[in-house]
């Protein structure tokens, strides 16, 4: 794993952003618990998503259904028979793989060889550098970007034909090693099905057989109909919701990139048959700006659209994002054309169409989705934010200093309340600065340590401001305020702290940039 994979691990637990499930008890694989600051910055992204959708889009609604649903419903959606990964075994280490993933990883190393290629290019040539061409005519750009195109094209047609032989033999092809023995001695490729299984009532024989809902979007279109009616909704329209989903991930070895229990933040939008890529486009874009609204590299995000597409969709991407691990998936957006409500209209017998008051014509909508990982949304906004600096210290020497560069909209903390000595009538002004704003914002008291230190606590927790009451204070109502990134101090009039916080923090001025 790589290090700075680690460190942002060993940073979130210590500080209270995310422990491992039941840790007392040894933890319980690839589930966690979110701590106290976690909890903020995870409803903070919550929020900032859903007023995104909801506040900014009158015709976008928001429901909450429940995690448990009628059976039938894994069976329309198609989860009951084919909601499997491909897994493959080691027999050396005994580690679990998803055999997809074995092979995505093989092409993205392949791909980072070209991407240095291309840096290195690029720092040679200079202004004058042309990637297109360059791409285009270096024999190893070129020799690798043929392996990749292969590979592709082999998995493609082995996954369409459910070929678990096939998929096996390009592993083997490929040479590709477990990453953790570099042992190349596989099992054969297996199906597994995802979906947790339970019992609903008391009288486990009468019982029926439900599932942990594996994704949120199915109570959206079984909703589809209640929520039209109801609130009078004309397509194009759409329905939001945030939820937890449950997998029984095969491999579950990276944090909180893969979970068994986590969250998903969706969006079913119903258009007319016919504008469906049209409005695929709109959501592409309009997914993206929300990503770098978040101060999010423009290098760090990518479209990478799928090779092989569910038979049910006719256009889908994942947005990806540079991990510490790589680039990887964040979100879908996916043209899923009329299939989910039509499957529902066949198998519950409801009719689920939209009567067109203008073309005066029943039809079923197509449906363009966005589906988000809330956690791994925390995740991209916890990579992109770690950073170690070397800064002085108050005597002028460099020390290292952790920082979290979070968007101050989603920092947990937005501003906290320092005084400078637990005496002298200090901390009860600092209490009475605090009880006037917290009504806004969340703010933290800290009254221990030097200032310094509780600077850098505040730094690894993403605090974008603190505020120190020292004597002058009592003397003249004015206070230090010191900014998170790049460290500036200035005095200021506790009167005018709200209004220098306040704008900067709110979710209005980070929504304001969306519309
Ligand atoms: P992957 O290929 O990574 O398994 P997926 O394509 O199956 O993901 P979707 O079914 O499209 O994922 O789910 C939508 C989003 O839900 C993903 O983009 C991801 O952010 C999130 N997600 C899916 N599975 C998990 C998981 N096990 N843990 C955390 N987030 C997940």
């Amino acid at each position: 794993m790589d290090d700075l994979f680690k460190k942002l691990i060993s940073h979130a637990k210590e500080y209270g952003f995310i422990f491992p499930s039941s840790e007392i008890y040894d933890g319980l694989s690839a589930v966690y618990d979110y701590g106290q600051n976690g909890v903020e910055l995870k409803n903070n992204i919550k929020k900032y998503w859903w007023d995104s959708m909801v506040l900014l889009h009158e015709n976008i609604v928001g429901i909450d259904s429940a995690i448990f649903m009628h059976p039938e419903i894994w069976k329309a959606s198609g989860h009951v028979g084919a909601f499997n990964d491909p897994l493959i075994d080691n027999k050396d280490s005994k580690k679990r793989y998803r055999a997809d993933v074995l092979i995505e990883d093989y092409i993205e190393k392949i791909e980072s060889k070209i991407r240095k290629e291309v840096t290195k290019a690029a720092k040679r040539f200079g202004d004058s550098f042309d990637e297109k061409q360059f791409r285009e005519t270096n024999p190893r750009v070129l020799s690798n970007q043929k392996k990749i195109d292969e590979v592709r094209a082999r998995y493609v047609k082995a996954a369409e034909n459910d070929d678990l032989t096939e998929i096996k033999q390009i592993i083997i092809d490929c040479e590709i090693a477990d990453p953790v023995s570099g042992s190349r001695n596989w099992t054969d490729v297996r199906q597994f099905n995802l979906m947790f299984e339970t019992k609903l009532g008391s009288v486990s024989d009468e019982a029926a057989s439900i599932y942990l809902r594996p994704e949120t979007a199915q109570g959206i279109f079984v909703n589809f109909l209640n929520v039209q009616k109801s609130g009078r909704m004309r397509i194009p329209f759409g329905i939001a919701q945030i939820g937890k989903a449950f997998r029984n991930e095969i491999v579950a070895r990276q944090f909180i990139f893969r979970m068994r229990e986590f969250e998903q933040m969706e969006m079913q939008y119903f258009v007319k048959p016919g504008e469906e890529l049209k409005w695929f486009e709109t959501w592409k874009e309009k997914r993206m700006k929300w990503h770098k609204s978040l101060g999010v590299a423009d290098n760090k995000l990518r479209f990478h659209d799928h090779d092989k597409l569910a038979h049910y969709a006719n256009a889908a991407t994942d947005i990806e994002f540079e991990f510490p691990i790589g680039f990887k998936e964040v979100e879908g957006i996916h043209s899923r054309t009329d299939f989910d409500l039509s499957q529902h209209q066949e198998f519950s017998g409801k009719k689920l169409q939209f009567y067109d008051p203008e073309s005066k014509e029943n039809y079923t909508p197509f449906v363009i989705e966005t589906s988000i990982g809330l956690d791994r949304m925390f995740l991209l906004i916890m990579s992109n934010a770690y950073k170690e600096e070397k800064v002085p210290n108050a005597e002028g020497k460099l020390e290292e200093r952790v920082v979290l560069n979070l968007p101050p909209v989603l920092a947990p903390v937005k501003l906290a309340v320092l005084p400078l000595v637990r005496k002298d009538g200090l901390p009860e002004k600092a209490r009475e600065i605090m009880d006037h704003l917290k009504v806004e914002f969340n703010c933290q008291y800290e009254e221990k340590d030097s200032i310094g230190r509780r600077y850098r606590r505040q730094d690894a927790i993403g605090t974008p401001y603190c505020i120190t009451v020292d004597h002058q204070t009592i003397r003249d109502n004015s206070v230090t305020i010191r900014y998170r990134d790049d460290m500036k101090q200035d005095r200021i009039p506790v009167a005018k702290i709200r209004e220098i916080i306040s704008d900067k923090v709110s979710f209005r001025t980070a929504l304001s940039r969306l519309v």
